[in-house]
């Protein structure tokens, strides 16, 4: 036998939007002062009573391995959530805590992928969607929009691509990279189509608290018979500035929460007993204030970007993303500081003179399957984001 790497390994990269911020803040280490607008992580602190629940967890030693699943409080006081704030009746048996979203999605796929599988996914999508699905040997097929549609699919646009073989769909909702959010009756018709064809529906709704105009409507409302076969995705990453702590759950039918959680029970057991608690104390805390904050910081950045030479970009309804569009950039050439002039044959390329020369870092759209854009992220302060919005001017005007 071989010493290679499995099929699986080798097929697969590191998150994008995770290595370009570890690459930004081992430049920053070295003294170079960057704008880091890569990373999707708000910059608020996590709320202290979500904080000092976890200390309280700690010192009163409550420490041990849970139920793999969680906690049955966390799981009750979510179904309780999920009632009141998205119309969603389920029981706490339907519920599974992990450790993150990222994982709830990664129990999702593989509790319902065969090899082979088609997962619609609409395009861009958030950068793990397409690699966990691979992981299954699925296959993931792109729905692709641009700017033009606001970079949301329509009910027929799905309706054509459903084959014998579409196991699943993904609905990210607000979404990342886009900060695209479907309006409710957008969700309607999409649900309208959904309901005639015999497939799961993966909706991941972590960003759904982070819109500004339109409202959030899980798909899971529709009907009863959707709701039966759908995968309600969320977590506190966002919501509640929990990124380290790992906390993320899906909602599901409970033989789905069942067989996902003999999944968790051999890879990683119970998430932390001690962001459980934590986890249990943030919900309810969520500061609408945040909302504000980040709609003026969206319109800042839109405001700024609109002004741009060579950028075109769609206005986004939520999260805290926003995805220019850079391809008249591509063929310019760039001047940089030291007077060397250097050719963008991508929009890649600007990404890395972006963070090279210009010291702003953002992530290129190649990952998220768009080669012609980039995402900011703007939950940073506004102090940032107007230093950042200075250095793509200056950027800018280095190409021609
Ligand atoms: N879904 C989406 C759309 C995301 O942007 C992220 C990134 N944080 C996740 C899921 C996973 O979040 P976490 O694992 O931190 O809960
Ligand atoms: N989801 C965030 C992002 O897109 C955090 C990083 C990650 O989990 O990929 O930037």
């Amino acid at each position: 036998m071989s010493l290679e790497l499995s099929e699986r390994f080798q097929a697969i990269a590191p998150s994008p939007t995770l290595s370009i911020d570890a690459k930004t803040k081992a430049l920053a280490a070295t003294g170079v002062e960057i704008v880091n607008l890569s990373v999707g992580e708000p910059d608020f602190a996590t709320p202290d009573r979500a904080s000092l629940a976890g200390v309280a967890a700690i010192v009163g030693n409550f420490t041990k391995y849970t139920p793999v699943p969680g906690i049955m409080e966390l799981r009750t006081k979510i179904a309780e959530k999920l009632a009141t704030e998205n119309q969603l009746q389920y029981k706490p048996e339907e519920i599974i805590v992990s450790s993150g979203a990222k994982q709830s999605l990664y129990n999702v796929f593989m509790a319902i992928l065969n090899p082979g599988d088609e997962v619609l996914l609409p395009a861009p999508y958030w950068v793990s969607y397409p690699e966990q699905i691979r992981l299954c040997g699925a296959i993931a097929v792109p729905l692709e929009t641009d700017e033009s549609t606001g970079f949301k699919v329509t009910a027929q646009q799905i309706e054509q691509a459903i084959t014998p073989k579409t196991k699943a769909i993904l609905v990210n909702s607000p979404s990342n990279p886009t900060g695209a959010v479907y309006t409710p009756n957008e969700i309607k018709a999409i649900a309208a189509v959904l309901e005639k064809h015999e497939l799961f529906i993966v909706s991941d709704e972590i960003y759904e608290q982070l819109t500004y105009g339109t409202e959030h409507y899980s798909i899971a409302r529709y009907s009863e018979n959707l709701r039966n076969r759908t995968f309600v995705v969320n977590g506190f990453s966002k919501t509640f500035a929990m990124t380290g702590w790992r906390v993320g759950y899906v909602a599901a039918p409970k033989h789905l929460v069942n067989a996902m959680s003999s999944f968790q029970s051999h890879t990683t057991s119970n998430p932390s007993s001690i962001s459980q608690k934590a986890a249990l104390g943030a919900l309810g805390t969520f500061d609408q204030a945040i909302v504000r904050e980040f709609q003026s910081r969206r319109d800042y950045v839109l405001g700024q970007l609109q002004e741009l030479p060579g950028i075109t970009v769609a206005k986004p309804e939520g999260a805290f993303y926003i995805f220019p569009n850079a391809k008249n950039w591509v063929g310019l050439t760039y001047t940089m500081h030291d007077g060397s002039r250097i050719k963008v044959d991508s929009v890649d390329v600007a990404c890395e003179l972006l963070l090279t020369d210009a010291f702003v870092s953002v992530v290129p759209g190649s990952g998220f399957g768009a080669p012609n854009n980039f995402r900011i992220s703007y939950a940073t302060s506004m102090a940032q984001l107007q230093k950042a919005m200075q250095r793509f001017k200056d950027f800018a005007d280095r190409l021609n």
